[in-house]
């Protein structure tokens, strides 16, 4: 450790931002908005050599995730469903190596964009590991040099990292993470993915379209546990429509690299009640959850309290158990999504300029990028009933929508749960095209505090895909207009 005197601090600042993955980056262009004198560490390496900021989510999460879900959406329509259009074309090719030089080129695009936007904000971007030392000191590892840094306020944005589990180490590019799987420079024969939580379906999803034999093995018994019940059996029967074969309670015992005819696979043994089963898969995704990268981010002298699972321990304005410290993002509980780490960072910078923040984390909305795609914000009839709330509630399906015909896209539903007398909208959920978009909608009404009659009343554009969230409010009161009513 470098020797902390005030002589050998290389710069003092109001807040230093330790990450800069969507937390991070923007509590830090928020913090340089509000005046503060800001530096963002960030300690993320791109394959060639330099320094990427944007953390997970833009180097090997959410968006090359979604650039290759797009394409390979794309691909997937191209061959199966173009020719239902009176599209024909005499054959179709899928060029990989080109998919994903598009998604590298989307990622490059867009983590040089933050550098800028940082630069823009005056906020200095350090490269290096940042540690967080006492009395709100920072040292900075780069190239095996230590450099001291100091600050009013800390914020400590170092995000998440895939789960590994000792049965299934990753190995020889057979076994890999979510990252490896963002990159393979062929489409295997067959796939086979631990975990069907949403980074496992979306990856999973990827490859079954660009032509993998895909098996899902899933430890518990329930699919989508965290969704709506009805929405995950729907998109379960689209799953299964669409061949990515999905195994519950699966559980996995080990993994073994085997040669067949000269090529080495993965040999996996799982669990499902007594019975063992096996499967040989030519590449292995382990999507089984991510840790926080809590353990190498403050020194033992500094007293930061971490919870059970290692989530840096924070009050609902993000504060730690140290004056001044604050951490967001996957390193602390809640949903590990990037708008809600994001949204961590702008409530923090305010906090920290003195205004009033607060964010409604009952209001996040979450959202799984498969075909349907499956989106929801507020609770689950299944939380409703355990919780006894008296609630009503209105489902249309996008078989009855007009505009979801003429997309040739009819698979899934929109349900809104409204509270029995208040009729004040608890929670909407959504399988169906543009999920992802829709869903905006009910965020915005339910931070209104709408009733479902609010978005009854509401005029919605014909055809559109929200006009089923229209004709679901409506189905609250039973009067939908294009579905028989209830008995
Ligand atoms: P991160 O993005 O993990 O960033 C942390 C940064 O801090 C990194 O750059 C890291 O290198 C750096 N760092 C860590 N420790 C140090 C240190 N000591 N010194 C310096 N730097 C350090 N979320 C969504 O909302 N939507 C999606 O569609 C979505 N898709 C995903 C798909 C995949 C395949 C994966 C893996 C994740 C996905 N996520 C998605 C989750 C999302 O990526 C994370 O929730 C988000 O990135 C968390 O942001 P963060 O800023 O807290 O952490
Ligand atoms: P998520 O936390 O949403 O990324 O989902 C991870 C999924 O992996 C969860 O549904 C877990 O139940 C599942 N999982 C975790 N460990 C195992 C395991 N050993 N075998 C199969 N599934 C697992």
């Amino acid at each position: 450790m470098a020797l902390k005197t005030e002589q050998n601090v290389a710069g003092t600042y109001d807040v230093i931002v330790i990450g800069a993955g969507p937390a991070g980056y923007v509590a830090a262009i928020r913090c340089a908005q509000l005046g503060l004198k800001t530096a963002c560490i960030d300690n993320w390496i791109n394959e060639k050599g330099k320094a990427s900021p944007g953390g997970t989510c833009l180097n090997v999460g959410c968006i090359p995730s979604k650039a290759l879900l797009q394409s390979s959406e794309m691909f997937e329509q191209a061959s199966k469903k173009f020719k239902l259009h009176g599209i024909v074309l005499n054959s179709v090719e899928l060029d990989l190596p080109a998919m994903m030089q598009r998604k590298n080129k989307i990622v490059s695009e867009l983590t040089r964009g933050i550098a800028s936007l940082l630069k823009a904000n005056k906020v200095q971007s350090i490269a290096g590991t940042a540690r967080l030392l006492a009395d709100r000191h920072v040292e900075v590892t780069k190239d095996q040099a230590q450099t001291i840094y100091a600050a009013q306020n800390v914020i400590i944005a170092s995000g998440s990292s895939s789960i590994e589990i000792p049965a299934a180490p990753l190995t020889d590019n057979i076994v890999v993470d979510s990252s490896g799987a963002l990159a393979f420079d062929s489409v295997p024969q067959k796939v086979g993915v631990i975990g069907a939580g949403v980074i496992g379906l979306e990856l999973g999803s990827v490859w079954r379209r660009l032509g993998s034999e895909v098996i899902v093995l899933e430890a518990q018994g329930a699919f989508l546990p965290m969704a709506d019940e009805e929405i995950s059996a729907d998109a379960a029967r689209a799953f299964k429509k669409q061949g990515l074969d999905i195994r519950l309670n699966a559980r996995l015992l080990g993994t073994e690299i085997i040669a067949v005819a000269g090529s080495k696979k993965v040999q996996v043994t799982y669990q499902v009640g007594s019975q063992d089963c096996q499967e040989t898969f030519d590449k292995l995704i382990v999507a089984v959850g991510r840790k926080p990268n809590s353990d190498h981010v403050f020194d033992e002298e500094v007293d930061l309290v971490l919870d059970e699972r290692c989530f840096i321990h924070v009050n609902e304005k993000c504060e730690t158990s140290q004056p001044a410290v604050y951490a967001i993002g996957d390193v602390v509980r809640g949903p590990m999504l990037a708008h809600k780490g994001s949204e961590e960072g702008v409530m923090v910078a305010e906090l920290i300029a003195g205004q009033f923040a607060e964010i409604n984390y009952d209001l996040i909305p979450s959202v799984i990028y498969t075909h349907p795609e499956i989106a929801w914000v507020g609770k689950t009839e299944q939380q409703l009933k355990a919780a006894g709330e008296n609630y009503k509630s209105g489902k249309f399906p996008f078989a009855a929508s007009g505009r979801a015909k003429a997309q040739g896209d009819t698979t899934g539903l929109v349900k809104i749960l409204s509270h029995a007398e208040t009729d004040r909208v608890l929670g909407v959920h959504i399988s169906g095209p543009q999920a992802s978009e829709l869903i905006a909608q009910a965020v915005i009404a339910m931070q209104m505090q709408a009733s479902a009659e609010d978005l009854a009343l509401t005029v919605f554009a014909h055809p559109s895909l929200s006009e089923a969230l229209h004709e679901a409010a409506l189905a609250v009161d039973n009067r939908a207009i294009h579905l028989p009513p209830d008995k």
